[in-house]
C-alpha cells in the first residue's frame, strides 16, 4: 500500500547518550499532531540500534539500520548481517545511500545482492537512488536513475515490492542545502512510477511509496510533500534535531 513515510537517517552522528536524548525529544514532539497513518522511522548507527529499539517500543517510531552486509555470516570483519538486525528487533534497512555508493564503492550489482539478502531475511528495504550533478547537467538524470533501478531491483518478483520503499535522492541535493524543486522531485517520482508501471504493472506502480531526500527542512517540506507522487521524505541533517524532524513529519 502507498504510505506516508518520514524517515530520519542519522548517518555517523549521535553517541549513545545523544541518541537517547534525541529519541526522547522526537517521542515528545510526535505524540501530538501526526496525521494518522504516517510512518515515522529513525536510522541510528549500528551501535545504537539496540537501545533505539528499546526506547521506541511504546511509540509509533520504527527503527531502521543504515546498511547491512549481503552475506549470511562469516569472516567479514566489521560488518553486520540481516539476521543480526532482525534478531535485535530492527525490521527495516536503508540500502543504496549515495554515501555508501560514493565512499564505500557500493555498485548496483552489490546492491542487488544486499536487497535479496534483506528481503530474504524479512527486512523491509528503503532503497535509495539518484543522479549526480553532472548527470543532471548533461540531462542524463532519467537514464541514470532508470539504470540504477533496473540493475538493483528489476530482477525481483512483483510481490517483493510490498517490502520496498523507494527514496529518490539527487546526490547534488544531499547535505548541500540545495533542494530539488518540488517540480523536479515530482517529475522524477512520476518517471519512476511510470517505469514500475511498465515493468510490473500499474497496481505495483500505484502502491509503491516513493520518498524524496535531499536538504528537506521544515521550511520546504510542505511544498515538496504536496506533490502527488511524493509520499514522504528521507531526512538527513534536519533529522538530528527533534523539533525540526517533528515539524517535517507534521508537514506531510
Ligand atoms: C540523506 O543523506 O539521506 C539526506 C537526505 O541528507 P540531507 O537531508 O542532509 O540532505
Amino acid at each position: 500500500m502507498r504510505q506516508k513515510i518520514v524517515a530520519g537517517n542519522w548517518k555517523m552522528n549521535k553517541n549513545l547518550d545523544e541518541a537517547k536524548e534525541l529519541i526522547k525529544g522526537i517521542k515528545k514532539e510526535v505524540k501530538a499532531g501526526i496525521e494518522k497513518g504516517t510512518r515515522v522511522m529513525i536510522a541510528p548507527s549500528f551501535v545504537n540500534l539496540q537501545s533505539a529499539v528499546k526506547k521506541t517500543q511504546k511509540s509509533i517510531i520504527e527503527v531502521a539500520a543504515q546498511n547491512m552486509h549481503q552475506s549470511k555470516n562469516g569472516a567479514f570483519t566489521g560488518e553486520v548481517s540481516a539476521d543480526m538486525l532482525i534478531n535485535l528487533g530492527v525490521n527495516i534497512v536503508i540500502l543504496g545511500h549515495s554515501e555508501r555508493r560514493e565512499y564505500f564503492g557500493e555498485t548496483d550489482a552489490l546492491l542487488a545482492q544486499k536487497v535479496d539478502a534483506a528481503l530474504g531475511n524479512g527486512l523491509e528495504v528503503v532503497f535509495c537512488f539518484g543522479e549526480l550533478l553532472e548527470d543532471r547537467k548533461s540531462e542524463n538524470h532519467f537514464k541514470v536513475v532508470e539504470n540504477q533501478l533496473k540493475k538493483a531491483l528489476f530482477h525481483l518478483q512483483k510481490g517483493s515490492f510490498a517490502n520496498i520503499i523507494l527514496a529518490y535522492e539527487p546526490v547534488w541535493a544531499i547535505g548541500t542545502g540545495e533542494t530539488a524543486s518540488p517540480e523536479q522531485a515530482q517529475e522524477m517520482h512520476a518517471f519512476v512510477r511510470e517505469l514500475f508501471a511498465k515493468e510490473y504493472g500499474k497496481d505495483t506502480a500505484d502502491t509503491i511509496s516513493i520518498l524524496y531526500g535531499g536538504s528537506v527542512k521544515p521550511a520546504n517540506a510542505k511544498e515538496i510533500f504536496s506533490k502527488p507522487d511524493v509520499d514522504g521524505g528521507l531526512i538527513g541533517g534536519a533529522a538530528l534535531k527533534a523539533e525540526d524532524f517533528a515539524a517535517i513529519i507534521k508537514s506531510i
